[in-house]
Protein backbone atom coordinates (compact mmCIF):
# COMPACT_ATOMS: atom_id res chain seq x y z
CA UNK A 1 0.00 0.00 0.00
CA UNK A 2 1.48 3.39 -1.46
CA UNK A 3 -0.69 5.76 -0.23
CA UNK A 4 -1.91 6.47 3.87
CA UNK A 5 -4.35 9.06 5.38
CA UNK A 6 -1.56 11.30 5.11
CA UNK A 7 -0.83 11.53 1.14
CA UNK A 8 -1.40 15.12 -0.25
CA UNK A 9 -4.14 15.96 -2.53
CA UNK A 10 -7.02 13.59 -3.50
CA UNK A 11 -5.79 9.65 -3.70
CA UNK A 12 -7.30 6.30 -3.74
CA UNK A 13 -5.82 3.43 -1.29
CA UNK A 14 -5.45 5.16 1.42
CA UNK A 15 -6.30 2.22 3.42
CA UNK A 16 -5.15 -1.61 3.17
CA UNK A 17 -8.10 -3.49 2.02
CA UNK A 18 -8.70 -5.46 5.25
CA UNK A 19 -9.27 -1.97 7.12
CA UNK A 20 -11.83 -1.11 4.47
CA UNK A 21 -13.94 -4.29 4.73
CA UNK A 22 -13.90 -3.46 8.21
CA UNK A 23 -14.97 0.38 7.93
CA UNK A 24 -17.94 -0.58 5.08
CA UNK A 25 -19.52 -3.56 7.52
CA UNK A 26 -23.33 -3.45 8.30
CA UNK A 27 -23.97 -0.78 10.81
CA UNK A 28 -26.58 -2.62 12.50
CA UNK A 29 -25.83 -6.55 12.04
CA UNK A 30 -29.03 -8.77 11.97
CA UNK A 31 -30.12 -9.69 14.88
CA UNK A 32 -29.93 -13.76 15.55
CA UNK A 33 -33.00 -16.04 16.74
CA UNK A 34 -32.33 -15.34 20.43
CA UNK A 35 -31.49 -11.92 20.15
CA UNK A 36 -34.92 -11.23 18.42
CA UNK A 37 -36.71 -13.18 20.98
CA UNK A 38 -35.36 -10.83 23.97
CA UNK A 39 -36.00 -7.62 21.66
CA UNK A 40 -39.79 -8.65 20.95
CA UNK A 41 -40.12 -9.21 24.46
CA UNK A 42 -39.38 -5.93 25.61
CA UNK A 43 -42.75 -4.86 23.65
CA UNK A 44 -45.95 -4.12 25.55
CA UNK A 45 -48.06 -4.61 22.49
CA UNK A 46 -49.79 -1.07 23.61
CA UNK A 47 -53.21 -0.67 22.65
CA UNK A 48 -53.04 2.49 19.97
CA UNK A 49 -49.69 1.96 19.68
CA UNK A 50 -47.96 5.18 19.13
CA UNK A 51 -45.06 3.27 16.87
CA UNK A 52 -47.81 2.41 14.31
CA UNK A 53 -48.84 6.17 13.90
CA UNK A 54 -45.18 7.16 13.76
CA UNK A 55 -44.73 4.87 10.80
CA UNK A 56 -45.28 6.87 7.84
CA UNK A 57 -46.56 3.03 6.24
CA UNK A 58 -48.78 2.12 9.13
CA UNK A 59 -47.19 -1.00 10.08
CA UNK A 60 -49.30 -3.03 12.33
CA UNK A 61 -45.45 -3.22 14.80
CA UNK A 62 -47.34 -4.65 17.85
CA UNK A 63 -48.50 -7.55 16.11
CA UNK A 64 -45.43 -8.28 13.97
CA UNK A 65 -43.79 -8.60 16.90
CA UNK A 66 -46.03 -10.55 18.59
CA UNK A 67 -45.50 -12.50 15.71
CA UNK A 68 -42.02 -13.03 15.99
CA UNK A 69 -42.44 -13.93 19.88
CA UNK A 70 -44.40 -16.66 19.14
CA UNK A 71 -41.80 -18.36 16.54
CA UNK A 72 -43.07 -17.01 13.36
CA UNK A 73 -40.94 -14.50 11.22
CA UNK A 74 -42.82 -15.27 7.91
CA UNK A 75 -45.71 -14.24 9.30
CA UNK A 76 -44.60 -11.43 10.94
CA UNK A 77 -42.92 -10.44 7.60
CA UNK A 78 -46.21 -10.83 5.80
CA UNK A 79 -47.87 -8.14 8.43
CA UNK A 80 -44.79 -5.66 7.51
CA UNK A 81 -45.26 -6.05 3.69
CA UNK A 82 -48.97 -5.68 3.49
CA UNK A 83 -48.28 -2.18 4.41
CA UNK A 84 -44.57 -1.58 3.04
CA UNK A 85 -43.05 -3.96 0.47
CA UNK A 86 -39.86 -2.42 0.77
CA UNK A 87 -39.94 -3.19 4.45
CA UNK A 88 -36.53 -5.31 4.43
CA UNK A 89 -34.96 -1.93 2.98
CA UNK A 90 -36.60 0.43 5.58
CA UNK A 91 -35.61 -1.69 8.07
CA UNK A 92 -31.99 -0.99 7.32
CA UNK A 93 -32.30 2.95 6.44
CA UNK A 94 -34.96 4.16 8.35
CA UNK A 95 -34.36 6.85 10.76
CA UNK A 96 -36.08 4.76 13.45
CA UNK A 97 -34.78 7.14 16.13
CA UNK A 98 -37.41 10.04 14.64
CA UNK A 99 -40.14 7.56 13.73
CA UNK A 100 -41.69 4.67 15.36
CA UNK A 101 -38.67 4.06 18.10
CA UNK A 102 -39.11 7.67 19.19
CA UNK A 103 -42.77 6.95 19.57
CA UNK A 104 -42.26 3.63 21.73
CA UNK A 105 -43.92 3.87 24.85
CA UNK A 106 -40.20 2.20 26.22
CA UNK A 107 -37.98 5.45 25.06
CA UNK A 108 -40.42 7.67 26.92
CA UNK A 109 -40.34 5.12 30.46
CA UNK A 110 -36.83 4.16 30.09
CA UNK A 111 -34.81 5.94 27.09
CA UNK A 112 -34.11 2.94 25.19
CA UNK A 113 -36.99 1.87 22.60
CA UNK A 114 -37.98 -1.20 21.42
CA UNK A 115 -35.25 -1.87 18.73
CA UNK A 116 -38.46 -2.00 15.95
CA UNK A 117 -36.15 -1.50 12.91
CA UNK A 118 -33.89 -4.50 13.61
CA UNK A 119 -36.79 -6.61 14.41
CA UNK A 120 -38.45 -5.61 11.39
CA UNK A 121 -35.19 -6.47 9.65
CA UNK A 122 -35.54 -9.97 11.25
CA UNK A 123 -38.35 -10.90 9.98
CA UNK A 124 -38.58 -9.40 6.39
CA UNK A 125 -34.27 -11.21 6.23
CA UNK A 126 -36.78 -14.37 7.39
CA UNK A 127 -39.22 -14.67 3.89
CA UNK A 128 -36.66 -12.95 1.56
CA UNK A 129 -33.83 -15.20 2.37
CA UNK A 130 -36.74 -17.88 2.44
CA UNK A 131 -36.92 -16.77 -1.07
CA UNK A 132 -40.98 -16.67 -0.78
CA UNK A 133 -42.89 -14.18 -2.18
CA UNK A 134 -46.31 -14.26 -0.43
CA UNK A 135 -48.24 -12.50 -2.99
CA UNK A 136 -50.10 -13.34 -5.87
CA UNK A 137 -52.05 -11.36 -8.71
CA UNK A 138 -55.56 -10.56 -8.92
CA UNK A 139 -57.44 -11.39 -12.54
CA UNK A 140 -56.03 -9.80 -15.12
CA UNK A 141 -57.90 -6.27 -15.40
CA UNK A 142 -56.54 -5.67 -19.35
CA UNK A 143 -55.05 -2.20 -17.90
CA UNK A 144 -51.64 -0.96 -18.36
CA UNK A 145 -49.81 1.36 -16.14
CA UNK A 146 -46.26 3.16 -16.68
CA UNK A 147 -44.31 4.21 -14.03
CA UNK A 148 -41.08 6.42 -14.65
CA UNK A 149 -38.46 5.69 -12.26
CA UNK A 150 -37.91 2.79 -10.64
CA UNK A 151 -37.33 3.80 -6.97
CA UNK A 152 -38.97 3.06 -4.07
CA UNK A 153 -41.73 5.22 -5.28
CA UNK A 154 -42.25 3.86 -8.09
CA UNK A 155 -41.56 0.26 -7.20
CA UNK A 156 -44.24 0.29 -4.06
CA UNK A 157 -46.75 1.65 -6.87
CA UNK A 158 -45.86 -0.79 -9.54
CA UNK A 159 -46.02 -3.75 -7.11
CA UNK A 160 -49.48 -3.20 -5.61
CA UNK A 161 -50.70 -1.68 -9.32
CA UNK A 162 -49.31 -5.48 -10.59
CA UNK A 163 -51.54 -7.42 -7.47
CA UNK A 164 -54.43 -5.63 -8.16
CA UNK A 165 -54.47 -7.41 -11.75
CA UNK A 166 -52.72 -4.39 -13.88
CA UNK A 167 -50.17 -4.29 -16.40
CA UNK A 168 -46.88 -2.74 -15.56
CA UNK A 169 -44.08 -1.06 -17.42
CA UNK A 170 -41.59 0.52 -15.37
CA UNK A 171 -39.16 2.87 -16.91
CA UNK A 172 -36.11 4.13 -15.40
CA UNK A 173 -33.01 6.33 -16.97
CA UNK A 174 -30.47 4.06 -15.26
CA UNK A 175 -29.05 1.14 -15.81
CA UNK A 176 -29.95 -0.40 -12.50
CA UNK A 177 -33.51 -0.14 -10.96
CA UNK A 178 -33.49 0.37 -7.38
CA UNK A 179 -32.93 4.30 -7.40
CA UNK A 180 -31.21 5.51 -4.59
CA UNK A 181 -31.89 1.97 -2.68
CA UNK A 182 -28.90 1.37 -5.12
CA UNK A 183 -27.35 4.73 -5.95
CA UNK A 184 -27.84 6.57 -2.64
CA UNK A 185 -28.13 5.18 0.51
CA UNK A 186 -24.70 4.71 2.81
CA UNK A 187 -23.34 1.42 1.91
CA UNK A 188 -23.22 0.45 5.69
CA UNK A 189 -26.76 0.50 5.73
CA UNK A 190 -27.42 -1.69 3.01
CA UNK A 191 -24.39 -4.40 2.36
CA UNK A 192 -24.33 -7.68 0.42
CA UNK A 193 -26.12 -6.29 -2.40
CA UNK A 194 -29.47 -5.94 -0.70
CA UNK A 195 -30.75 -3.26 -2.95
CA UNK A 196 -30.68 -5.59 -6.16
CA UNK A 197 -31.98 -8.99 -4.46
CA UNK A 198 -35.42 -6.35 -2.88
CA UNK A 199 -35.97 -5.58 -6.83
CA UNK A 200 -35.67 -9.23 -7.80
CA UNK A 201 -37.56 -10.51 -4.82
CA UNK A 202 -40.61 -7.80 -5.66
CA UNK A 203 -40.85 -8.52 -9.13
CA UNK A 204 -41.98 -12.31 -8.43
CA UNK A 205 -45.29 -11.18 -7.97
CA UNK A 206 -45.37 -11.26 -11.97
CA UNK A 207 -46.29 -8.85 -14.24
CA UNK A 208 -43.82 -5.69 -14.44
CA UNK A 209 -41.77 -5.32 -17.01
CA UNK A 210 -38.89 -3.44 -16.30
CA UNK A 211 -37.25 -1.35 -19.28
CA UNK A 212 -33.62 0.50 -18.20
CA UNK A 213 -31.69 2.81 -19.88
CA UNK A 214 -34.86 5.16 -20.59
CA UNK A 215 -35.25 8.88 -19.53
CA UNK A 216 -38.26 10.59 -19.54
CA UNK A 217 -37.64 13.95 -21.28
CA UNK A 218 -35.51 12.48 -23.88
CA UNK A 219 -36.40 8.93 -24.69
CA UNK A 220 -39.89 8.85 -23.43
CA UNK A 221 -42.42 12.02 -23.68
CA UNK A 222 -45.56 12.38 -21.02
CA UNK A 223 -47.85 12.88 -23.98
CA UNK A 224 -46.62 9.60 -25.97
CA UNK A 225 -47.00 7.33 -22.25
CA UNK A 226 -50.29 9.00 -21.43
CA UNK A 227 -52.13 8.27 -24.93
CA UNK A 228 -49.81 4.20 -24.41
CA UNK A 229 -51.38 3.67 -21.31
CA UNK A 230 -54.29 3.95 -19.07
CA UNK A 231 -52.32 5.61 -16.14
CA UNK A 232 -49.03 6.98 -15.56
CA UNK A 233 -47.02 7.37 -12.51
CA UNK A 234 -43.87 9.61 -12.28
CA UNK A 235 -41.89 8.87 -9.35
CA UNK A 236 -38.61 10.34 -10.80
CA UNK A 237 -36.82 11.98 -7.62
CA UNK A 238 -34.61 14.61 -7.31
CA UNK A 239 -32.07 14.17 -10.08
CA UNK A 240 -30.59 17.55 -10.12
CA UNK A 241 -27.95 19.55 -7.92
CA UNK A 242 -28.35 22.75 -5.98
CA UNK A 243 -25.41 25.70 -7.13
CA UNK A 244 -23.05 26.50 -3.62
CA UNK A 245 -23.01 29.68 -4.73
CA UNK A 246 -19.65 30.87 -3.79
CA UNK A 247 -16.74 31.72 -5.71
CA UNK A 248 -14.58 29.02 -7.20
CA UNK A 249 -17.01 26.45 -7.32
CA UNK A 250 -15.71 25.32 -10.49
CA UNK A 251 -12.46 24.19 -9.40
CA UNK A 252 -11.05 20.69 -9.43
CA UNK A 253 -12.17 18.87 -6.40
CA UNK A 254 -15.58 20.39 -5.63
CA UNK A 255 -17.82 17.69 -6.59
CA UNK A 256 -21.35 16.50 -5.91
CA UNK A 257 -21.78 14.66 -2.82
CA UNK A 258 -25.06 12.46 -4.41
CA UNK A 259 -22.02 11.78 -7.34
CA UNK A 260 -19.50 10.58 -4.82
CA UNK A 261 -22.04 7.86 -2.95
CA UNK A 262 -23.12 6.20 -6.12
CA UNK A 263 -19.87 5.90 -7.49
CA UNK A 264 -18.79 4.40 -3.78
CA UNK A 265 -22.16 2.23 -4.15
CA UNK A 266 -21.03 1.06 -7.68
CA UNK A 267 -17.86 0.21 -7.17
CA UNK A 268 -16.32 -3.28 -7.08
CA UNK A 269 -13.31 -2.13 -5.17
CA UNK A 270 -13.26 0.26 -2.44
CA UNK A 271 -8.97 0.65 -2.83
CA UNK A 272 -9.68 1.88 -6.04
CA UNK A 273 -11.83 5.04 -5.33
CA UNK A 274 -10.00 8.45 -4.38
CA UNK A 275 -10.52 11.12 -1.44
CA UNK A 276 -8.90 13.58 -0.59
CA UNK A 277 -6.60 14.23 2.71
CA UNK A 278 -8.70 17.09 3.74
CA UNK A 279 -12.52 16.78 2.64
CA UNK A 280 -14.69 19.40 3.86
CA UNK A 281 -18.68 18.48 2.79
CA UNK A 282 -21.59 21.31 2.69
CA UNK A 283 -24.74 20.62 3.75
CA UNK A 284 -27.06 19.56 7.32
CA UNK A 285 -28.77 16.62 5.74
CA UNK A 286 -28.33 12.75 5.09
CA UNK A 287 -26.36 13.17 1.99
CA UNK A 288 -23.91 15.58 4.34
CA UNK A 289 -23.20 13.20 6.40
CA UNK A 290 -23.49 9.97 4.29
CA UNK A 291 -20.82 11.77 2.19
CA UNK A 292 -18.55 12.64 4.87
CA UNK A 293 -18.42 9.44 6.94
CA UNK A 294 -17.91 7.42 4.08
CA UNK A 295 -15.00 9.76 3.14
CA UNK A 296 -13.74 8.88 6.72
CA UNK A 297 -14.23 5.21 6.13
CA UNK A 298 -12.19 5.65 2.93
CA UNK A 299 -9.26 6.82 4.46
CA UNK A 300 -9.41 10.83 4.50
CA UNK A 301 -7.14 12.45 7.20
CA UNK A 302 -9.59 14.82 8.01
CA UNK A 303 -13.14 15.27 7.63
CA UNK A 304 -15.89 18.36 8.17
CA UNK A 305 -18.79 19.08 7.29
CA UNK A 306 -20.19 22.94 7.73
CA UNK A 307 -23.85 23.70 8.23
CA UNK A 308 -24.82 27.02 7.61
CA UNK A 309 -27.64 26.99 10.69
CA UNK A 310 -27.55 25.93 14.42
CA UNK A 311 -26.98 21.86 14.62
CA UNK A 312 -31.19 21.89 15.99
CA UNK A 313 -32.01 22.58 12.03
CA UNK A 314 -29.67 20.47 10.37
CA UNK A 315 -32.04 17.54 9.37
CA UNK A 316 -29.40 14.45 9.72
CA UNK A 317 -31.30 13.18 12.78
CA UNK A 318 -29.00 13.40 16.16
CA UNK A 319 -28.39 9.89 15.92
CA UNK A 320 -26.66 10.52 12.17
CA UNK A 321 -24.88 13.28 13.78
CA UNK A 322 -23.56 11.55 16.98
CA UNK A 323 -22.68 8.53 13.97
CA UNK A 324 -20.39 11.43 12.00
CA UNK A 325 -18.81 12.69 15.39
CA UNK A 326 -17.98 8.56 16.27
CA UNK A 327 -16.09 8.16 13.32
CA UNK A 328 -14.22 11.44 13.72
CA UNK A 329 -16.36 13.92 11.66
CA UNK A 330 -15.68 17.12 12.73
CA UNK A 331 -18.92 19.81 12.68
CA UNK A 332 -19.09 23.10 12.19
CA UNK A 333 -22.12 24.73 12.51
CA UNK A 334 -23.39 28.67 11.72
CA UNK A 335 -21.57 28.94 8.68
CA UNK A 336 -21.67 29.26 4.89
CA UNK A 337 -19.21 29.11 2.07
CA UNK A 338 -17.64 32.52 0.53
CA UNK A 339 -15.54 31.24 -1.97
CA UNK A 340 -13.35 28.08 -3.17
CA UNK A 341 -9.58 29.07 -3.00
CA UNK A 342 -6.84 27.46 -5.08
CA UNK A 343 -4.65 27.44 -8.27
CA UNK A 344 -6.64 25.52 -10.31
CA UNK A 345 -7.62 22.52 -7.70
CA UNK A 346 -9.59 23.08 -4.83
CA UNK A 347 -7.09 24.12 -1.96
CA UNK A 348 -9.16 25.75 0.85
CA UNK A 349 -12.77 26.90 1.64
CA UNK A 350 -13.29 30.36 2.91
CA UNK A 351 -16.52 30.20 5.56
CA UNK A 352 -18.36 33.02 6.74
CA UNK A 353 -20.49 32.57 10.41
CA UNK A 354 -23.95 33.46 10.34
CA UNK A 355 -26.53 33.96 12.87
CA UNK A 356 -30.41 34.36 12.95
CA UNK A 357 -31.51 37.80 11.66
CA UNK A 358 -35.02 39.79 11.62
CA UNK A 359 -34.66 39.03 7.91
CA UNK A 360 -33.57 35.10 8.12
CA UNK A 361 -29.96 34.34 8.35
CA UNK A 362 -27.25 36.83 8.08
CA UNK A 363 -23.64 36.85 7.87
CA UNK A 364 -22.05 38.43 11.42
CA UNK A 365 -18.79 39.33 8.88
CA UNK A 366 -15.91 36.85 10.54
CA UNK A 367 -14.75 34.63 8.23
CA UNK A 368 -12.66 31.27 8.61
CA UNK A 369 -10.19 29.00 6.49
CA UNK A 370 -10.62 24.96 6.15
CA UNK A 371 -7.81 23.00 4.33
CA UNK A 372 -9.62 20.97 1.57
CA UNK A 373 -8.70 19.21 -1.39
CA UNK A 374 -12.10 17.33 -2.32
CA UNK A 375 -15.38 19.68 -1.38
CA UNK A 376 -18.83 18.24 -1.21
CA UNK A 377 -22.13 19.90 -2.20
CA UNK A 378 -25.04 18.27 -0.31
CA UNK A 379 -27.05 21.36 -0.18
CA UNK A 380 -30.11 19.73 -1.63
CA UNK A 381 -30.80 18.28 -4.32
CA UNK A 382 -34.05 19.59 -6.77
CA UNK A 383 -36.32 18.11 -9.65
CA UNK A 384 -35.26 18.27 -13.20
CA UNK A 385 -37.20 19.61 -15.91
CA UNK A 386 -39.26 16.53 -16.69
CA UNK A 387 -42.37 17.55 -15.90
CA UNK A 388 -43.77 19.85 -18.80
CA UNK A 389 -47.43 20.86 -18.32
CA UNK A 390 -47.94 19.68 -14.97
CA UNK A 391 -48.25 22.13 -11.80
CA UNK A 392 -45.79 22.95 -9.25
CA UNK A 393 -45.68 23.69 -6.03
CA UNK A 394 -42.54 25.12 -5.08
CA UNK A 395 -40.14 23.68 -7.04
CA UNK A 396 -42.31 19.70 -7.25
CA UNK A 397 -44.53 18.51 -8.76
CA UNK A 398 -48.30 19.32 -7.39
CA UNK A 399 -49.83 16.80 -6.05
CA UNK A 400 -53.35 15.70 -3.98
CA UNK A 401 -53.17 13.63 -0.91
CA UNK A 402 -53.33 10.71 -3.61
CA UNK A 403 -50.71 11.87 -5.36
CA UNK A 404 -53.02 12.91 -8.56
CA UNK A 405 -50.98 15.56 -10.53
CA UNK A 406 -52.88 18.58 -12.57
CA UNK A 407 -53.36 16.46 -15.84
CA UNK A 408 -55.53 13.50 -16.17
CA UNK A 409 -54.65 10.11 -15.69
CA UNK A 410 -51.04 11.19 -14.12
CA UNK A 411 -50.06 10.75 -10.64
CA UNK A 412 -46.88 11.40 -8.84
CA UNK A 413 -44.93 10.57 -5.81
CA UNK A 414 -41.71 9.78 -3.70
CA UNK A 415 -39.22 12.62 -3.63
CA UNK A 416 -40.58 14.82 -6.78
CA UNK A 417 -43.74 15.72 -5.77
CA UNK A 418 -45.09 18.11 -2.97
CA UNK A 419 -44.93 16.93 0.47
CA UNK A 420 -43.06 14.41 1.92
CA UNK A 421 -40.23 14.30 3.59
CA UNK A 422 -38.15 12.82 1.02
CA UNK A 423 -37.17 9.53 2.80
CA UNK A 424 -37.30 5.93 1.48
CA UNK A 425 -40.34 4.87 3.33
CA UNK A 426 -42.52 8.31 2.69
CA UNK A 427 -41.70 7.25 -0.84
CA UNK A 428 -43.17 3.95 -0.44
CA UNK A 429 -46.45 5.05 0.94
CA UNK A 430 -47.20 7.67 -1.70
CA UNK A 431 -46.07 5.04 -4.13
CA UNK A 432 -48.27 2.84 -2.63
CA UNK A 433 -51.30 5.47 -1.91
CA UNK A 434 -50.97 6.50 -5.27
CA UNK A 435 -51.31 2.83 -6.53
CA UNK A 436 -54.57 2.69 -4.73
CA UNK A 437 -55.89 5.50 -6.18
CA UNK A 438 -54.54 4.80 -9.49
CA UNK A 439 -56.76 1.44 -9.26
CA UNK A 440 -59.73 3.30 -8.49
CA UNK A 441 -59.70 5.70 -10.94
CA UNK A 442 -59.44 2.54 -13.65
CA UNK A 443 -62.32 0.47 -12.18
CA UNK A 444 -64.48 3.00 -11.11
C1 LIG B 1 -27.19 10.21 -0.32
C2 LIG B 1 -28.57 9.94 0.17
C3 LIG B 1 -28.74 9.16 1.30
C4 LIG B 1 -30.02 8.91 1.78
N1 LIG B 1 -30.16 8.13 2.89
C5 LIG B 1 -31.39 7.87 3.37
C6 LIG B 1 -31.56 7.04 4.51
O1 LIG B 1 -30.60 6.58 5.12
N2 LIG B 1 -32.84 6.80 4.93
C7 LIG B 1 -33.93 7.30 4.29
O2 LIG B 1 -35.07 7.04 4.70
N3 LIG B 1 -33.80 8.09 3.19
C8 LIG B 1 -32.55 8.37 2.72
N4 LIG B 1 -32.41 9.18 1.61
C9 LIG B 1 -33.63 9.66 0.93
C10 LIG B 1 -34.23 8.54 0.07
O3 LIG B 1 -33.20 7.85 -0.62
C11 LIG B 1 -35.23 9.13 -0.93
O4 LIG B 1 -36.21 9.84 -0.19
C12 LIG B 1 -35.94 8.04 -1.75
O5 LIG B 1 -35.01 7.26 -2.46
C13 LIG B 1 -36.94 8.67 -2.73
O6 LIG B 1 -37.47 7.68 -3.53
P1 LIG B 1 -38.02 8.03 -5.00
O7 LIG B 1 -38.53 6.75 -5.53
O8 LIG B 1 -38.93 9.18 -4.91
O9 LIG B 1 -36.77 8.56 -5.81
P2 LIG B 1 -35.36 7.92 -6.19
O10 LIG B 1 -34.92 6.90 -5.21
O11 LIG B 1 -34.47 9.08 -6.43
O12 LIG B 1 -35.64 7.19 -7.56
C14 LIG B 1 -35.95 7.90 -8.73
C15 LIG B 1 -35.66 7.03 -9.93
O13 LIG B 1 -36.11 7.72 -11.10
C16 LIG B 1 -35.15 7.60 -12.12
N5 LIG B 1 -35.28 8.76 -13.00
C17 LIG B 1 -34.97 10.05 -12.74
N6 LIG B 1 -35.24 10.84 -13.78
C18 LIG B 1 -35.73 10.03 -14.74
C19 LIG B 1 -36.20 10.26 -16.06
N7 LIG B 1 -36.22 11.47 -16.61
N8 LIG B 1 -36.64 9.19 -16.79
C20 LIG B 1 -36.63 7.92 -16.24
N9 LIG B 1 -36.19 7.68 -15.00
C21 LIG B 1 -35.76 8.71 -14.24
C22 LIG B 1 -33.83 7.56 -11.38
O14 LIG B 1 -32.81 6.93 -12.17
C23 LIG B 1 -34.18 6.76 -10.14
O15 LIG B 1 -33.98 5.37 -10.33
C24 LIG B 1 -31.14 9.45 1.12
C25 LIG B 1 -30.97 10.24 -0.02
C26 LIG B 1 -29.71 10.50 -0.49
C27 LIG B 1 -29.52 11.37 -1.69
S1 LIG C 1 -44.93 1.62 21.36
FE1 LIG C 1 -43.15 0.26 21.79
S2 LIG C 1 -43.91 -1.10 23.38
FE2 LIG C 1 -45.75 -0.15 22.48
S3 LIG C 1 -46.39 -1.55 20.80
FE3 LIG C 1 -44.98 -0.08 19.87
S4 LIG C 1 -42.97 -1.10 19.99
FE4 LIG C 1 -44.30 -2.17 21.46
Amino acid sequence: MSNSPQTPGVAAGRLAPEDLAENFRDLHPPYDGHEAMVAADRCYFCYDAPCITACPTSIDIPLFIRQIQAGHPEGAAKTIFDQNILGGMCARVCPTETLCEEACVREAAEGKPVEIGRLQRYATDAMMHAGTHPYARAEPTGKRVAVVGAGPAGLACAHRLAMKGHDVVVYDARKKAGGLNEFGIASYKTVGGFAQAEVDWLLKIGGIAVDLGRSLGSDLTLDALTSEFDAVFLAVGLQGVNALRAGGEDKEGVADAVEFIADLRQAEDLSSLSVGRNVVVIGGGMTAVDAAVQSKLLGAESVTIVYRRGRDRMSASRFEQDLAASKGVRLIFNAQPVAVHGNGAAAEVEFGYTRDGDNGLEPTGETFRLAADQVFKAIGQKLEDVAAGLALDGDKIAVSGTGRTSVEGVWAGGDCASGGDDLTVTAVAEGRDAAEDIHKALMG
